[in-house]
Order: structure tokens, then sequence, then C-alpha cells
């Protein structure tokens, strides 16, 4: 027999819970599924050891969630973005710009919290919402839309009638592949690096970008451990480097971070594995087809700069919910569909064009485009009201 809900979340990732737990507390029903069970234990095999840095934004849809106060006390606050251009001819800093938080309000730019532990707090928060039904290991198979509602088979069989599919499934989206929506893809031939490092140097909740040549090299504050600081590091260079990188023994690997951050926290530890990310641009041709919204990866994937990634994730479901609420009739139908689109491609188009830009440049290679990107940085910085902008939109805050 077909099983009914509002809203079937085709996915499990950090951005289908976060959905899932959205849309629950506002009053919908929801079945979330997921092929892969998550890890939420930071040592086990399979963990996600990146970290997202949610932007000043996203707190507000969390706490509408009720899911802010479980964060809170595993959150490190960014209170500065510190942009170290280290092009020259050797690898050391030779421009250094601080982009303050309390230059445009009284909070932090954001707070960074490991994915792993996302999870775990997801799931605990989804086992209080009555409305919302987690099934691990279970994915979606097939689709077929009407203009009313929408029929789902999933992979144990069973069938699902609903409202709204919100495919929230990756990249590569089952589920907008099923709605024959395609995306356009851009290759950097280019990986990062994911792991957490301890430092003898605090971080006093800076987040600092390296950039030299490759890619940039982001260490974002962890939470002390151990009475020590810690902090995330994303390293990004072309991909048969990152390989390299892997592979290396740890004592080689800690000589080469300690070179690439120009040692601006001193020696760096290793503390967990690496995990190795293919990095790409893609945007979907579309936000939504009949009956299907797409939110997060499965909508836009963004190199790791600037924290953008999940948090236009969280542009897309503060929208689906605010026309959700505002006329829960309509749920899923043409109109809905037709108001997401309009609301969010474009802003995910010109965004993931400005991450693709930066990327770009703290990739180059040739000596005097790193030149012309350091006075570049120099200028842009020099400005007052233009680095207040900067800031404002990185924050999301401008489009
Ligand atoms: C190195 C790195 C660092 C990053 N740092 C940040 C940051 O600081 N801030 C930020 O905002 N963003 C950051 N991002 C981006 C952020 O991590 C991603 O946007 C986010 O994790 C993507 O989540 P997702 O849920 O869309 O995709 P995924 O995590 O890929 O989840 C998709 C899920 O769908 C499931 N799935 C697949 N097929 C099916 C199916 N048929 N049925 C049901 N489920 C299915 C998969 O099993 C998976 O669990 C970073 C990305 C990288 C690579």
């Amino acid at each position: 027999m077909d099983q009914r809900y509002d809203i079937l979340i085709s996915g499990g990732g950090v951005a289908g819970l976060t959905a899932a737990c959205v849309m629950g507390a506002a009053g919908f029903s929801v079945l979330c599924v997921d092929p892969a069970p998550p890890v939420t234990d930071g040592g086990a095999e399979g963990a996600d050891l990146r970290t997202t840095a949610f932007l000043q934004p996203a707190r507000s849809l969390l706490e509408e969630a009720g899911l802010w106060a479980r964060l809170d006390p595993h959150a490190a606050a960014l209170q500065i973005m510190r942009i170290v251009d280290a092009g020259g001819a050797e690898p050391t800093a030779r421009l250094v710009r601080d982009f303050e938080a309390s230059d445009i309000g009284d909070l932090p730019f954001g707070w960074n919290l490991p994915n792993w532990l996302l999870r775990r707090e997801m799931l605990a928060r989804i086992e209080d919402l009555d409305s919302v039904t987690f099934r691990p290991g279970t994915g979606t198979e097939s689709l077929l839309t009407r203009e009313t509602e929408a029929f789902v088979r999933l992979t144990d069989g069973s069938r699902i009638r609903t409202k709204l599919v919100l495919a929230a499934d990756g990249r590569n989206s089952p589920m907008r592949q099923a709605a024959g929506i395609g995306a356009k893809t851009i290759r950097y031939g280019q990986k990062a690096l994911a792991f957490a490092v301890s430092h003898p140097i605090p971080h006093e909740n800076v987040s600092t970008e390296v950039h030299r040549s490759g890619g940039p090299f982001t260490l974002v504050p962890l939470p002390d451990r151990d009475g020590g600081p810690c902090s995330a590091i994303v390293w990004m260079e072309d991909g048969a480097e990152v390989d390299r990188l892997a592979q290396l023994p740890v004592e080689a690997f800690e000589a080469s971070m300690m070179e690439r951050s120009t040692g601006i926290l001193g020696p760096l530890t290793l503390l967990t594995r690496r995990s190795v990310w293919p990095i790409i641009s893609q945007v979907a041709d579309r936000m939504s087809g009949q009956r299907v919204a797409l939110m997060a990866e499965a909508a836009h994937v963004v190199p790791p700069i600037g924290a953008q990634g999940l948090n236009m994730s969280l542009g897309d479901l503060r929208c689906l919910r605010d026309l959700a609420v505002a006329r829960p009739a309509g749920l899923g139908d043409r109109q809905m569909m037709e108001d997401y689109h309009n609301a969010r491609h474009g802003e995910v188009t010109l965004r993931a064009a400005g991450i693709d830009m930066l990327n770009r440049a703290s990739q180059i290679h040739a000596q005097p485009l790193r030149d012309l990107r350091a006075a570049t940085l120099g200028a842009l910085y020099g400005a007052a009201p233009v680095r207040r902008m900067l800031m404002q939109m990185g924050l999301g805050a401008k489009g």
C-alpha cells in the first residue's frame, strides 16, 4: 500500500537532514531516505571530516528548526577572515589583510562545526520530531510525477505518494536526473584535502586563507582539544599534487603543511586522517521540475571557498520553507515550483560564477598573474566601503 507524506527528502547528507528538521519543525510530515547510514563518530571509518562554517544568516534558520541549541556548545566562532598572499618567489606571506566581523555588526561572521557532529546532532533532533521519519539504508529508486502529486519507489520496494520531492541527494542527484533536469559542470583538475590539526599558536577565532598557487590553503578554527588550539584545514591543489600529499608519511606531510601555511600558527600536527574531495563547479539548469525541488549539491556545487556551499543550500531551504508556510495548500504545486526557481536560480548562478572566479585566481601559477592578484587584493581591501560590501556579499546579506 502507498505511504503518504507531505514531503519526501531524497538524501540524508548534512543538507537533507537539515531540511528534514526545518520542514518537520514547520509542521509538514516528512520522510527522509538515504542508502548510506550516517556516520556520527569522528574517529570511525567513513566519517565526514570536513567542517562547515555556518555564516550569520544560517543561525536563525537553525534556531527555528530547534537545532542551534544543540550545535552552539560545539561551535567555534569566526571573528576575523584573514587573507594571506604567499604568491611571491618564496613561499612566505607577502601580503596579509584582515576582514573583521566587528566592521559590519555585533555578531561573528559565522560558527564552525565538524560535519560528523552535525549529523549526530541532527539525528538526535529528528528523534524528537514526531513529524519526521528518517530511513537510513533506503534510497529513492524511481520517480513518477503528475500535476497533483509525485510517486516515488524506494529501494526497499515501498511506494511513497507525496506533494513535494526534495532532492538533496548530492552532485549526481538521482532525483534530478529522474526529473530530466540537466546541469552544467566545470572541472578544474583540482582536489581538496580535508583534515584537522593542532598548533602551538592560538587561532584567536581567525579563519585564514593562504593563496600561492593550485588553490587556497584554508585554516578554520575548531574548539580547543585537550586544552590545545585546533583548526580544520582544507588544502586545494592540482589533483596529482593532492594524491601525492595524501600518500606522504605523516612527518613529511607536516613539513609540507608548515611551509604551505607560511608558519602562521606554528608547526601543525595532523590529528585525523586526510580525506580527499574532487573539486568541481556545477549548476543545475533549473531549481525545480514538476513536484520536484532541487537543493544543495543536487542544485549547485562550488569549490570550498568562503564557506559558500552549504550556506547557499540553507538559502534554498529557507526559500522553500517560506513558500510552503505561506501557502501550505499549494505545497509542491506548479506555482510554488516556479516561484522557487525564480527566487533562487539567478542568485545561485551568480554566486557560483563569483566563486569560480576566485578559485581560478587562487589556482594561477604564472608569477606576473600572482603579482596582479596580490595588487588587486590590496586595492580592494584599501577601500573601506568596498571591503564592507565584500564582507556582506560573502555572508549572503547582499546578492
Ligand atoms: C573540502 C570541503 C569543505 C567544505 N566546507 C564548507 C564550509 O565550510 N561551509 C559550507 O557552507 N560548505 C562547505 N562545503 C560544502 C558542503 O560540504 C556541501 O555543500 C555539503 O556537504 C553538501 O551536502 P549535500 O547534503 O548536498 O550532499 P552530500 O553530502 O553528497 O549528500 C548527499 C546524500 O544523498 C545520498 N543519496 C545518493 N543517492 C541517493 C538516493 N538514490 N536516494 C537517497 N539518497 C541518496 C548520499 O548517500 C548522500 O548521503 C565544503 C565542501 C568540501 C568538498
